[in-house]
């Protein structure tokens, strides 16, 4: 066992060092630890590598790695997580045989790692919107003081911010990790700090206040997403939270008061699907479904692209909830997002006979789309399919990957071109890659295949009969994969 010496807890640059000379030595994750500071001591058993100063470093053998993974490990490192070193050692060991890795955002080990990251992303968040400064004095006058102990190791990621907005003030932030200090011109950071160091509470606490309540809407109260926004890990730095359980506790009555005028509807027809399922319209970007019930509330709540806009409901995927097959088509048409099932129109009576052909029950299997949203254009009363752009398909990206994880398939068919891209993440010539059992990093097969809507547009008989065969015999193949 190797074990790669780190001076800090965000020793990113040690642990590149060691990293890349594990990796140029050819020793597996399993081979190798990374240990900070004085626990390296207690490794008297083990190999241990120092890795050299970064000037020294230049003449170690180089590789590349994608730059997205550069980016994801300066922010993973970032993360409390003590096995954060080894995940982002596995990452560097299967670039080599995998170079596109970190782009399969349903591969386990990128998935975890991106979670991670997002969490540092949002303590960095929290830190910005949740550190109050204290005034206090010293020899050259006053000074702002603040003492913050946030989620993940933040501090020096979050400090130029407040360098920036805050450029005229002597100011410093105090946390377990480190201090971080402005004294108007260079900003400087210093040992871990206790909670005492800080001043305890100044005139300022009253604006805070008083600010907090004239501000706190009583309409908008949703204690959980309140929660998930100021979590209460906060609350005890926040001088405006000892405020809070009061204005909760008189939110009801003021609330009343206030819903008496009605509301706008940016659309009818969705607040109206909404009212009637008893769906929920909030929307927290945090939120990660547990189960494909809560899965399809969070979809009607979307707004991660405009699609939802003009339609009725988000359609979610249907079907056998561990199913073996997925089949992933392109976006609810017309029916379907009348319906709030997938492909229950005429491709999916298409869809259903080819089934039927090739021996599949549907019912064993677990539908979806790319796109939960129809996208489409009036034209007179009718609303005629669009082809969502890349960018929709990304950002509807998400959902899909968490019905892949939590539908588990062991083979995934994809309907046309946007299905392909929403699972592969990549486009895809779907006539170049067709009938090939691609294997995703989670084990999945991938088999693509045309769209049945392509079917029904093709307006020769002879033709429209011969790709038909060509989409059953698809079809087969996939039951020979299952
Ligand atoms: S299409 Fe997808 S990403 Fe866009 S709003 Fe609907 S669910 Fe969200």
């Amino acid at each position: 066992m190797r074990v790669g010496a780190l001076a800090h807890e965000t020793d990113f640059e040690g642990w590149r060092l060691a990293a890349r000379q594990f990796r140029t030595e050819g020793l597996r994750p399993d081979q190798v630890r990374f240990a900070v500071g004085a626990e390296t001591a207690q490794n008297g058993l083990f190999d241990i590598y120092f890795p050299p100063t970064p000037v020294e470093g230049k003449s170690a053998q180089e590789f590349v790695v994608p730059k997205a993974f550069v980016d994801l490990a300066g922010s993973v490192i970032l993360h409390r997580s003590e096995d954060r070193f080894d995940l982002l050692y596995r990452l560097l060991w299967r670039l080599r045989e995998e170079p596109n890795l970190i782009r399969i955002v349903s591969d386990a080990d990128v998935a975890d790692a991106m979670e991670r990251a997002k969490n540092v992303s949002r303590a960095s968040h929290k830190m910005k919107a949740f550190v109050r400064f204290r005034q206090a004095f010293d020899n050259a006058g006053e000074r702002w003081v603040a003492w913050f102990e946030p989620a993940h190791r933040v501090l020096e990621m979050t400090a130029p911010f407040f360098a920036r907005r805050f450029a005229n003030m002597r100011w410093s932030i105090l946390t377990p990790d480190g201090a971080a200090v402005w004294d108007t011109d260079a900003l400087t950071f210093g040992p871990p700090a206790t909670r005492d160091m800080a001043p305890a509470e100044d005139e300022i606490e009253a604006f805070w206040k008083t600010y907090y309540a004239s501000t706190f809407n009583p309409a908008r109260l949703k204690t959980k997403t309140m929660q998930g926004e100021m979590p209460k890990r906060y609350w005890k730095n926040l001088p405006e939270a000892s405020l809070i359980p009061e204005l909760v506790a008189r939110s009801s009555v003021r609330t009343d008061d206030m819903v008496a005028a009605p509301a706008s509807t940016p659309n009818a027809r969705l607040d109206k699907t909404l009212a009637r399922m008893g769906r929920d319209a909030s929307f927290d970007e945090g939120f990660v479904p547990s189960n494909l019930d809560e899965l399809d509330r969070a979809v009607q709540a979307c707004r991660r692209c405009p699609l939802w806009r003009d339609t009725t409901q988000g359609v979610c995927g249907a079907g056998a909830r561990k199913a073996p097959l997925m089949i992933v088509g392109e976006q609810p048409g017309d029916q379907e997002d009348l319906s709030g099932q997938p492909f229950i129109g005429p491709a999916g009576q298409v869809l259903d006979a080819a089934l039927d052909e090739a021996g599949i029950d549907r019912g064993d299997a677990f539908v979806t789309n790319a796109v939960k949203h129809f996208k489409h254009e009036p034209r007179g009363k009718r609303r005629i399919h669009k082809t969502p752009a890349v960018s929709e398909v990304s950002a509807c990206r998400w959902w899909l990957d968490a019905e892949r994880r939590l539908v588990k398939p062991k083979v995934i068919v994809t309907l046309g071109s946007t299905a392909a891209l929403g699972v592969l993440g990549r486009k895809v010539a779907v006539t170049k890659e067709r009938g090939v059992a691609l294997t995703q990093p989670d084990g999945a097969r991938v088999l693509l295949t045309v769209h049945p809507s392509y079917l029904l547009r093709i307006p020769d008989a002879a033709s429209k009969a011969a790709e038909r065969e060509r989409f059953v015999a698809d079809l087969k193949r996939v039951r020979t994969l299952l």
